[in-house]
């Protein structure tokens, strides 16, 4: 039955916490032991199945017991009995049904994308309009956040035996000293790397301006999110006063905001995550308004398994407009072990897209029962 006339009929979510290998200091928070994961299945009569994850944090989109709630309670009716044709009724719906929560329905359209790309035997990229054989391997970005700067020293003589050249740094979560060292040995050390900086929101609107400043002058390709999301005026004139392109990663979740964004003139570029804009043809949508007013676009994530990169990475291949390459690095250099059935294929720095039906790797059910929170 190949015209998703099926009905779907299993839902399931599971509350993982994955473990980690270090702690890891953002500008609004640390990520330390473990990062929780909220996994969906959808099965449709007939048997196959299509999975999704949502990757909340909680001091950045949410939580995961609010995710596992808007998941069970509010989107599982909605969902229960309805065709697998009926996708994007379904997202409508769920839209409307529950605010906010945008992790979760995140992994709701992944889920019904991977479950359509199974029974047709098509990849989700080609469900989101396709992609180039270039488009398929697209450049990784590895997050140094590290407090000990000496373990990210070992992690970079890593990531340049495996041919990854971009790397961000994250600032703003101890002292401007500290971030400015660090970025002139990078450039010592490491000449090889592209680097891009990330504060997520850590300054101070008091201080902003004269840190931003420094760190510009050492050329990183770009800087991310200096200030507090809603801070919309400081983001522009810290942009009007450095000469590198500033990024806009909080202030932008979905299409609404990027409107503001866009009319406000904070940034010169966005980092799109599929969590922040509540799925994959959302995410694409904020590319493309962010395209369609010259500003550049990065493949942006949160801390997530393979199963969210997967979803990710078939949407960045199908939207050129994300030009600044991707962020899926945690399955391979950051959780001890990824839940999948086999691991994601990295190439030569790049992540590889698979052109296997759905997302192409599915998650182990064994795994699932391992690394579920316990309550
Ligand atoms: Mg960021």
């Amino acid at each position: 039955m190949h015209d998703l006339q099926q009905t779907i009929t299993g839902f399931e979510t599971w509350h993982l916490a994955l473990p980690v290998t270090s702690a890891r200091d953002h500008g609004i928070g640390r990520v330390e032991g473990t990062c929780e994961i909220v996994v969906l299945a959808l099965t449709a009569d007939g048997g196959e199945t299509g999975w999704g994850e949502a990757s909340p944090w909680v001091v950045f989109t949410g939580s995961p017991e609010a995710t596992k709630a808007a998941l069970d309670r509010y989107i599982k009716p909605l969902v229960l009995g309805r065709r697998v044709a009926d996708r994007g009724q379904i997202m409508a719906e769920a839209a409307r049904a529950v605010a906010h929560c945008t992790e979760a329905k995140a992994a709701l359209e992944t889920a019904l994308l991977d479950l359509t790309g199974r029974i047709l035997g098509i990849p989700v990229y080609a469900l989101l309009g396709g992609a180039a054989p270039d488009d398929l391997r697209i450049p990784l970005s590895v997050s140094l956040a590290n407090p000990d700067f000496d373990q990210d020293h070992l992690l970079l003589e890593r990531l340049r035996e495996d041919g990854v050249r971009l790397v961000k740094l994250k600032t703003g979560f101890s002292t401007h000293a500290f971030d400015i060292e660090r970025l002139e040995a990078l450039a010592v050390a490491f000449p090889e790397f592209n680097v891009r900086v990330d504060y997520n929101q850590g300054l101070e609107p008091d201080e902003a301006l004269a840190r931003v400043r420094d760190v510009a002058h050492l050329k990183p390709d770009f800087i991310e999110q200096p200030v507090r999301a809603h801070l919309y005026d400081l983001m522009h004139e810290i942009r009007q006063s450095i000469d590198v392109p500033l990024l806009a990663d909080e202030s932008v979740f979905g299409p609404e905001d990027m409107d503001r964004a866009l009319q406000s003139g904070i940034a010169d570029g966005v980092s799109i995550k599929i969590m922040k804009a509540g799925g994959l043809t959302r995410a694409q949508t904020v590319a493309r308004m962010a395209a369609t007013r010259g500003l550049m676009a990065y493949g942006g994530d949160m801390f997530e398994s393979g199963l969210a990169h997967l979803a990710g990475a078939h949407m960045i291949a199908a939207t050129p407009e994300i030009t600044l390459g991707c962020e899926f690095y945690q399955a391979k250099y950051y959780l001890k072990e990824d839940i999948l059935e086999e691991p994601i294929l990295y190439e030569a720095g790049a992540i590889v897209v698979p052109e296997r039906p759905g997302l192409g790797h599915r998650p182990d059910r064994d795994k699932l029962q391992a690394y579920r929170k316990p309550i």
